[in-house]
């Protein structure tokens, strides 16, 4: 048989859509609280991003879902707590079976729920199991500790789950985001309050639903994992504070990041931040010219634009500046823009039409500050739902705002530099540090770049390519603590030193 033509496929994705929706649009999506499903009093909509119908109704959460949310998950802490790590692991990996066996399912909910295309979904999914299976593989290791003998007292140090955990989480990529953040907050031993973002909310019903049920199967407490939907200025505000909630892992804009911490201040909130970025790909003359414009143009227009380690500024050597440019051009105008379900697509419609006016925005600003459209700044798609072309601006410098301002869309902005020096200048001159990417032919150079240009994340003649044991986060207003491998435990545990008198050890005496 042959393989479907792209639209063939789209309307085989849109009947299986509809399908997984129908429960969706039944009735008001709930919260889970403890187990049960929740209605709340308030709702909102969630939006289909191709033409901004409503898909579904949404429980809004408020301070009173969010407490009891959070005193489920302290009553269910002791007994997740205090399970050994391999029960922790087998359950784990039985979440992470069960994600495998939805993958199809998440994939293109999530995809019509968000907008992203679903090339990249199917695969988005899937790394959700991989970061469940990688952390499962942590779980009975997480509380080691060092011991250290001495003559007089033997040392030791465990590591302990640092309680409940509130994770807030945004609308690209949502689901391996919010996996990213429970699978080791669980592994460490820590119960769970989770609160997505209120633009792209149903693939955390399906995680949610997993854990639930392979934790009730378990026979655990209810209330290991909660969710509560809903506003950040609410629900979310609301977790931030919450006493009972120990810390709060947060992904989203380093705005929210600044209220985060400041609402959190009162009860002392351990934070971790996931933040923006605006982040450098740094092109050498003496790079392989075809891998490096490759790379450029996957790291900004995939995800449409959406995603924190884009690429969203290239910054060229003067010297191939304007044939890199031409060729970009060249390959901007042919990306694909279309439905998001249809495996031909490029780029899918943006989350929401309030983001599409900021993105489009930038256009102007960057005409007024004298650089140049070379492609896009307007709506695509005969200005249907919120699709928008991809855009490259080029001829810009440093201080104009499409050069400081993370767009979050699909838009690349090209400055051009003449050296070494003066490229690191322009890479370190914005306020995040997320990621960068370098391509040239010399190692020195690329480790003198690497070491010197301001990011938590460098890469070195690849796109981002990401291996689960290393550590991923930003500098400056791009984050606080790094994810993957050993490092995500250092939010989610506390470390307690345990010192025990030996036989030769003798206390100094006093008042004798
Ligand atoms: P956002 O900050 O607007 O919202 C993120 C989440 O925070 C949502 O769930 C929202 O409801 C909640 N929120 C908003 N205000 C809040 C408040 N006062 N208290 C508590 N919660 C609140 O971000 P967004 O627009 O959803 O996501 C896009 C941003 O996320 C971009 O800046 C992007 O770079 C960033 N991001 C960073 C990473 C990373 O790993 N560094 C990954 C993905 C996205």
């Amino acid at each position: 048989m042959n393989k479907p033509l792209p639209n063939d496929a789209l309307t085989d994705n849109l009947r299986k859509v509809t399908s997984y929706l129908q429960r969706f649009k039944a009735a008001t999506v709930p919260h889970i609280i403890a187990g049960e499903r929740v209605a709340g009093a308030d709702t909102f909509e969630d939006f289909d991003p191709t033409d901004n119908s409503v898909i579904c109704k949404v429980a809004s959460g408020t301070a009173a879902e969010i407490d009891r949310a959070a005193r489920a998950a302290a009553a269910a802490f002791p007994a997740w707590a205090g399970l050994p790590g391999d029960k922790r692991q087998a359950l784990l990996h039985k979440v992470a079976d069960r994600i495998e066996a939805r993958a199809e399912e998440i994939a293109l909910v999530e995809s019509f729920d968000s907008g992203q295309p679903i090339r990249y979904m199917a695969k988005a999914a899937l790394r959700g199991a991989e970061n469940f299976r990688f952390y499962a593989d942590k779980a009975p290791s997480a509380s080691d500790g060092m011991s250290l003998p001495t003559d007089t007292h033997l040392n030791y140090t465990l590591r302990q789950p640092i309680g409940p955990v509130g994770v807030i989480t945004p609308w690209n990529t949502p689901f391996m985001l919010s996996t990213w953040k429970i699978a080791p907050a669980l592994a460490a031993g820590c119960t769970i309050v989770h609160k997505p973002a209120e633009w792209s909310p149903l693939s955390a019903v399906i995680l949610s639903e997993i854990m639930t049920e392979v934790f009730e199967e378990a026979g655990l407490p209810k209330g290991v994992v909660n969710l509560v939907h809903g506003f950040g200025e609410s629900a979310g505000k609301a977790l931030t504070e919450h006493p009972a909630i120990k810390a709060i892992a947060f992904v989203g804009e380093s705005v929210t990041g600044s209220h985060i911490m400041a609402q959190g201040a009162p009860t002392l909130k351990r934070v971790h931040f996931e933040l923006g970025g605006k982040n450098p790909v740094i092109v050498f003359d003496d790079a392989d010219r075809e891998r490096a414009l490759d790379a450029v143009l996957f790291m900004i227009y995939s995800l449409n634009g959406q995603r924190c380690t884009s690429s969203s500024r290239a910054l060229v050597q003067r010297s191939i500046y304007d044939g890199f440019v031409a060729d970009l051009k060249a390959r901007v105008a042919k990306i694909r823009v279309g439905h998001p379900l249809d495996p031909a697509t490029e780029i899918g419609p943006l989350i929401h039409p309030r983001h599409v006016e900021k993105v489009l925005s930038y256009a102007q600003h960057a005409k007024a500050d004298g650089a140049e459209v070379a492609v896009g700044g307007v709506r695509a798609m005969d200005g249907k739902g919120n699709y928008v072309c991809p855009t490259l601006f080029t001829g810009a410098a440093t201080t104009m705002r499409i050069a400081q301002e993370e767009i979050f869309g699909p838009v690349l902005t090209v400055i051009p530099f003449d050296d070494e020096a003066d490229a690191l200048k322009i890479a370190n001159d914005v306020r995040y540090g997320l990621a960068a990417y370098i391509w040239t032919g010399n190692i020195g150079r690329a480790h003198r770049v690497a070491q010197s240009v301001e990011a938590g994340m460098v890469w070195v003649n690849s796109e981002n390519v990401r291996h689960l044991p290393t550590p991923f986060g930003g500098v400056k207003a791009s984050g606080i603590g790094r994810d993957g491998g050993e490092y995500a435990f250092e939010i989610y545990m506390e470390q307690k030193n345990i010192a025990i008198g030996l036989d030769k050890h003798r206390p100094p005496k006093i008042g004798v």
